[in-house]
């Protein structure tokens, strides 16, 4: 006979949450997407009531678009990814808890709105100018040490895993988090991206910046994509100190 389990699921709507618990029979390869999928087509809990199907996000199952954010017993983690087996045999018990989000204000059940880390890429410039490249020509070559270097970083699937298991991020906090940071980086590294450098830089220098990063490094561990996040902070953090310095001696020498 297969194995139970229960999800408990923390659902509902802003200033009306819940605990709900669904038992369900483990599969092999189970992950949390797959179990809310079961869920969807059988929304009955484990008190036997038909309920309303929980609410979630997911688009590619396959850890690239970042959408399918969850806490799982606490931990920010991609729901298409962890394995139900693995985490009951870490924890050893029957039932895990599966909740949506803090950092980003609640829609409904796992679903939250994570527009400010989309606006927040805005802020950085997290782009190429490409506009009229096309008249310019080939554009540099890039080092194959630099392109691997970049490679990781652009891996980043904006997920938010990052800003949950950090400190610093709260409905206070104006930091920008790890992900933007590693984000400057990224593309100030670029040959292109390197002729606004400075723009991408300035929102490091303010209130939200760099600087408010506590070090406490638990970004770096929940990162589904492996990204050297706190490498990406320290070296973000050099720039910065280097675009101070020459702002207060009124210079853009980039090689201070
Ligand atoms: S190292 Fe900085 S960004 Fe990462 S979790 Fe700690 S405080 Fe947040
Ligand atoms: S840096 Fe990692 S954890 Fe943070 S948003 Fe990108 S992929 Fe997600």
């Amino acid at each position: 006979m297969a194995k139970k389990f229960t999800l408990k699921i923390y659902r509902g709507v802003p200033g009306k949450q819940y605990w709900e618990e669904f038992e369900l029979e483990l599969k092999p390869f189970y992950n949390f997407t797959s179990a809310l999928m079961d869920i969807q087509k059988t929304p009955i809990n484990k008190n036997g009531e038909r309920v309303t199907p929980v609410a979630w996000e997911q688009g590619c199952l396959e850890v690239v678009c970042g959408s399918c954010s969850m806490l799982v017993n606490g931990r920010p983690v991609q729901g298409c990814v962890v394995l139900i087996d693995k985490v009951l045999q870490a924890t050893g018990t029957e039932t895990i808890t599966v909740a949506p989000f803090t950092t980003y204000p609640l829609i409904k059940d796992l679903v939250v709105d994570r527009t400010e880390m989309f606006e927040n890429l805005k802020e950085i410039q997290a782009w190429v100018e490409t506009d009229n490249a096309l008249d310019k020509g080939f554009g540099p070559k890039i080092d194959p040490k630099v392109q691997e270097e970049r490679y990781i970083l652009s891996t980043c699937i904006s997920c938010g895993c990052c800003n949950e298991a950090c400190p610093q991020m709260n409905k206070r906090s104006k930091f920008l988090g790890p992900a933007i940071i590693s984000q400057v980086r990224l593309f100030n590294a670029h040959p292109v991206g390197k002729l606004t450098a400075k723009e991408r830089l300035l929102p490091m220098m303010e209130e939200g910046g760099v600087t408010d990063c506590g070090n406490a490094q638990n970004c770096v561990q929940v990162c589904p994509k492996d990204i050297p996040l706190t490498e990406s902070i320290s070296l973000v953090g050099r720039k910065v100190a280097g675009q101070s310095l020459r702002t207060l001696l009124s210079t853009d020498d980039a090689n201070i």
